[in-house]
This record gives C-alpha cells, structure tokens and sequence, in this order.
C-alpha cells in the first residue's frame, strides 16, 4: 500500500558541503564562519535586529524571558494553542502563562480578548504565528505600548512569512525563530532569536554564552573573560549552521514549492467550506504567509475521527494539532479548567493537518486529494460535489 510521510526535509545535497567546511576548519562550536552567514543572511531581512543562533526555539524563547528580565510572580500572556515550549519558557523563571483564546479564522491569539488578562502582574505577551500566518502585531503592539509590556513572537513556525510588507515580528521586541526538522527550513534542531532592543543587546551576548563577557573578548574588546552575569548555552554549533547555509539559499524555492501545495489543498476543500462542513485557515490580506501548513476544522468531531481514520487507511497520515495546554494535564496543575477557554478547546478538538512539505510530489499530491474527497463525499453527502 501506499504510504505518505506527513512531514520529509527538504535537502539540497549541499548541506554536507557546508557541514564539511566546519569540520575542515575545526569550527565546530558556535558563532563562527557558518554562523556569520546565517546571520548575516537573516539580518539582510530584519536591518538593525541583532540575530543570535540557539540550539532550538525552546533555547531562543528561554533566552528572550531570561533577557526581559521576567521574576517569580509575574504573567506572561500566550495562546492556549501553542506548543510547550512557549509556556514552559516562562514556567522555568518561575513565572506564570496566562491562557488566551484564538481566533477561530487563523487560530492566532485574540487581541480582542487580550485587554482583560492584562493584570498589575504582566510583564509580556508571546503571541504565535500558527500555520506559518503572521499575527495581528500592530494590535498587539498597541495594547503592549499603552500597558508597557514586552512582546516576544513565537515565529517557530512562520520564519520568512510577512505582515504588511515587513517580516514577521519586525515590530516586537524579540522575536524567536525554529529551524527544528518539522519547520520549512531545518538543520535538524537549530533555532533563532532575534533582539529588536539595542539596549538588550549586550546582556544577551552574555546570557548565550554561560553568563560570561567572551564575546566582547571575541571582538578585541578585552583579552579575557570571566563570570559576569546569569546565563546558559544558547550556542548553535557551526556544523549545523552550515546545514541551514544550504537550506537559506533555496528559502525561495521551498516556499513557492509549498504554496502550490497550499493552494492546491485549498481548491480541493473548497466545496466543502462553502456548504459550511468544514472551515480552513484564513490569510488576512496584509499577510504573506510562509505556508507551514495547512489545516482544516470539521463541523462535528465525530467526522474529523472518520476522516482521520479513512484517510489512514489509504496510508496518508492526517494529524490534530496541539492539545490546548490550559486543558493538558499541566494546565490543570496550574489551576486551568477544560471549560475555561471553550473557543480554543472547540476549534482544538476538530481541527486536522495534512501532509505538507517542499518535496510532496504532484502525484502524491493528487493521491491525498482524490482520497480526502472521496472520503469527505462518503462522510458529508455525495450531493455535494458533483459540479
Ligand atoms: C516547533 C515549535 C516550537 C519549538 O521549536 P524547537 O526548535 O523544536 O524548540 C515552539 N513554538 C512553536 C509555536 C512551534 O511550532
């Protein structure tokens, strides 16, 4: 039977020559000449933002709550619908996540409903740009300015998308990028984080490197370092710099490759959203998305089972998402209710993914979308679709 990974690298075959390069060169830890490209290649996108490569984007988000000087005691306001590691930046400085509710069209964090979290207590908001489609970052900034609060964007999965006309996050404070093997541009485990505040630059050089002032040493500033503040090893080693060389010299490729694909999903569902059985992601029209993915919410769970099921057996994996954290067994620890955010937990609980990567070929393509119709036609009504 056929079978169809839902997610494959999309390699160039010069990774290794790259990778090799730091081997020859015996630069093999972090910020050298691999790096220096990578950053320089990033920061030709986002001019006067200071780029530091981390081990992930878990790194990068624990390196930007450390650098914004987040204490015990204080709130961080994020989406339900993240990953983990959004909140768990935060939990490990001891602070608190406040749960916010998605908008159900994008699934990205309601700034309509941002206003009443904000506490005495909150120190920063880490939006998300889910599905690779930019959030509403001028509404944020907005509110943010008015309570002085800082905003960090959880760009794992959005790196190279933009709102209006500029990258995504160009306006927040920090901003955190992954290149983890499931992300559009990947060196296995690798992430970002890009400081937008001149005045942080020089604490998060120390924080990178284990609470030391070795980067001033490194730039002829001093002739040796020592112990001059909190910090960890945020450091990417160069080997796998170079693997991300390779991937940013085809950034262009890969997204023009994964929006035919997006569109191509989007045409097939299409028939199906028009009846109202099913919704998909929206683009806001001053977005221009990196494609992540692409995903769709079904009217009634028992239908996304059906569906998940059906479309397992033809060998084509159809994933859910995240499990809301305010309803995972951590979200309870800290005193969250299911019932607390029933917007998140609706759209959570009927929402599926499909296959999506640069590589997926036209007849792949082809084989997932005459199956899902196929099964949907089965499911909602063979009326339907025979226009
Ligand atoms: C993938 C992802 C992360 C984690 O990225 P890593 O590089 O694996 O640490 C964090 N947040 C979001 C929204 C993600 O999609």
């Amino acid at each position: 039977m056929k079978y169809i990974p839902f997610n494959k690298p999309y390699l160039t075959g010069r990774e290794i020559q790259y990778m090799e390069g730091s081997l020859q060169k015996g630069e093999l830890s972090g910020n050298q000449s691999n790096s220096d490209k990578v950053t320089s290649f990033i920061k030709k996108k986002y001019c006067d933002s200071e780029v530091f490569l981390t081990p992930s984007c878990t790194a990068a988000l624990e390196m930007g709550v450390l650098l914004s000087g987040v204490k015990p005691g204080d709130e961080v306001i994020m989406p339900s619908f993240t990953f983990s590691s959004t909140a768990n930046s935060v939990m490990i400085f001891g602070a608190r996540p406040v749960f916010c509710e998605v908008n159900p069209e994008t699934m990205n964090l309601d700034v309509s409903k941002l206003k009443s979290l904000i506490s005495s207590k909150t120190k920063m908001i880490i939006p998300i740009d889910y599905a690779g489609v930019p959030c509403d970052m001028d509404e944020i900034m907005t509110l943010a300015e008015k309570f002085n609060l800082i905003v960090m964007l959880d760009a794992a999965q959005s790196f190279g998308a933009r709102y209006k006309n500029k990258p995504t996050g160009k306006d927040a404070h920090l901003i955190c990028f992954s290149f983890h093997e499931t992300k559009n541009l990947t060196c296995g485990e690798g992430g970002a984080l890009l400081v937008n505040e001149k005045k942080w630059i020089s604490k998060a050089k120390i924080i990178q490197e284990k609470g030391t002032d070795r980067a001033r040493m490194l730039e002829g500033l001093q002739n040796k370092y020592s112990w001059v503040g909190t910090g960890s090893s945020y450091l990417l080693s160069d080997i796998l710099a170079g693997m991300l060389v390779a991937q940013l010299e085809v950034e262009a490729e890969i997204l023009e490759k994964r929006k035919n694909i997006f569109f191509k999903y989007k045409s097939t569902f299409k028939k199906f959203v028009k009846e109202g059985f099913l919704n998909d992601l929206y683009i806001p029209s001053y977005v221009n998305p990196n494609y992540h993915s692409y995903w769709l919410t079904f009217d009634k769970i028992e239908n996304k089972e059906l569906f998940i099921t059906q479309m397992g057996f033809k060998g084509i994996p159809a994933y859910i998402s995240y499990i809301p954290l305010h309803t995972s067994k951590m979200g309870s620890e800290i005193g969250y209710k299911d019932e607390d955010l029933p917007i998140t937990k609706y759209s959570a609980q009927r929402l599926v993914r499909l296959p999506f990567y640069a590589g997926l070929s036209k007849d792949d393509q082809n084989y997932i979308c005459d199956s899902a119709l196929e099964i949907l036609t089965e499911i909602y009504n063979p009326k339907i679709i025979q226009t």
